[in-house]
């Protein structure tokens, strides 16, 4: 794609990095027919060739967003999927990033928006305020219709979200966590904010089950949230400030006893994690941590898809659909490694038909673009009731929760049942049959 910004705007390295984006895109569209807001609205511009125009129109001019350009950014997922389709490597994640960046600097929103989304980049990344808010907003839950019929569907959808009963609160106990017998690898875990608060049994599942293969897990002191939540806000000091004060706590282990690798469970703050390098190549004091924290990063799965598990003390005769969070799919290319894991320890797998498409939760998303979210989480969902499975697995805790609000089916983390397969407790809800031995077995 040509471009025509002036030899001034290039000498910003945000837009030489845009210009580049810009210029590998070929227009083919083939990017088109796996982007789901054009599969769900038909509108080239809730396409990704459509924003890729809108972008480099609005950069270009240098001139602030449009009321028109704000709406098809807002409702695109960044899920990715247009990154996995295009044949020309266009690095579409870092064009809506800094367009997303920009939106932020020149474009005010209507006051709702602004208090809605200041409310969500406030209370998201920090546990301790976002426990209590889930507290308040588990009471506020029945008005969730008021507030949808006074145009409020933002807050109506973060009602619907709140889980109804507390979880049990994560991060307690001890910092390290030893290995049983000779120690294999250390690691360091990111325990984040959402899932820390959402779904602590995924990182006590993670602990139990390295801890029971020889792995010394640390929780480093002062990690926090990934950055991701309002990152995806198009905010991006605070984004990057998030990102630093990880690099310092990982850092500060680096330096002392050593790190063979940073884990994560979430998808979608892995792929943040593996993208601090590009976000801080041009700090000075930051870029060279940066790069070795995302050299270092893992999604769960990736990293155990490299260990020796146990065998499974008995398959569980459960058949497990395991839906591919985009995040880990899209973002980190981490493809095979679940259903092949699932599979090892003793499910049957099915992978999820149109497996390539969002189930809307993407971060904020579903709060922020409830109708289109719940679009494709219930289209997510017809599909996972083809295969009528007993529990389904996610490597995200936003895919978690966001099919978890439209199924009454089990929704864990696969590393959850990877745990239980090999000496762990069964997860909470789902059923406990172990029935005869079958071979493991994956179906497409
Ligand atoms: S597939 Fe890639 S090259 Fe083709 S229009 Fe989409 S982004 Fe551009
Ligand atoms: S990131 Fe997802 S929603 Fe956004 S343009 Fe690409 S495919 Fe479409």
């Amino acid at each position: 794609m040509q471009t025509s910004f002036t030899l001034a705007q290039l000498a910003d390295p945000q837009t030489a990095e845009a210009d580049k984006i810009l210029r590998a895109c070929v227009h083919c569209g083939f990017c088109t027919a796996t982007c789901p807001t054009y599969v769900l609205l038909g509108d080239e511009l809730d396409s990704p060739r459509g924003r890729i125009y809108l972008i480099k129109d609005m950069l270009e001019q240098a001139r602030p967003a449009t009321a028109d350009v704000v709406k098809h950014i807002d409702r695109c997922l960044s899920c990715l999927a247009c990154m996995t389709t295009c044949p020309s490597g266009v690095h579409y994640m870092h064009l809506v990033d800094h367009a997303r960046h920009h939106i932020e600097q020149t474009y005010r929103r209507p006051l709702i928006d602004r208090m809605v989304r200041a409310m969500l980049a406030k209370l998201l990344p920090y546990p301790n305020r976002f426990r209590l808010s889930l507290q308040l907003a588990r009471l506020g839950r029945p008005l969730a219709p008021v507030f949808e019929q006074i145009g409020l569907g933002s807050i109506a959808a973060m009602l619907r979200l709140v889980p109804s009963k507390p979880r049990q609160q994560g991060k307690t106990g001890p910092r390290v966590f030893s290995p049983q017998g000779p120690r294999r690898a250390r690691v360091a875990l990111l325990s984040g904010c959402v899932a820390d608060v959402l779904a602590p049994t995924i990182n006590a599942a993670t602990i139990r089950l390295l801890v029971r293969h020889g792995v010394e897990v640390v929780l480093a002191k002062g990690e926090g949230c990934c950055g991701a939540l309002v990152h995806h806000l198009g905010r991006e000091r605070e984004a990057l400030g998030q990102a630093r004060a990880n690099i310092d706590a990982w850092m500060g282990e680096i330096e002392g006893e050593g790190l063979d690798a940073i884990l994560i469970t979430a998808s979608g703050c892995g792929t943040m994690v593996k993208d601090y390098g590009f976000m801080l190549r041009m700090d000075a004091d930051y870029a060279s941590k940066a790069a070795t924290i995302s050299r270092l990063a893992r999604d769960i799965c990736e990293y155990l898809a490299g260990l020796e598990l146990q065998p499974p003390t008995g398959p569980s005769g459960l058949t497990v659909a395991y839906h591919a969070a985009c995040s880990l799919q899209h973002g980190q290319r981490v493809v095979r490694e679940p259903a092949a894991l699932l599979a090892r320890a003793g499910f049957t797998v099915r992978e999820v038909a149109e497996g390539h498409l969002c189930c809307g939760s993407a971060g904020t998303y579903n709060m922020l673009q409830p109708e289109l979210a719940r679009r494709l989480r219930d289209r997510k969902i017809a599909n996972i009731d083809t295969i009528a499975p007993d529990v389904i697995a996610a490597g995200n805790v936003g895919c978690i929760s966001q099919i978890a609000s439209g199924t009454p089916r089990p929704v864990v983390h696969p590393v959850e049942l990877i745990d239980w397969a090999t000496g762990g407790p069964a997860p909470h809800g789902v059923p406990c049959v172990r029935l005869p031995a079958a071979p493991p077995s994956m179906v497409g």
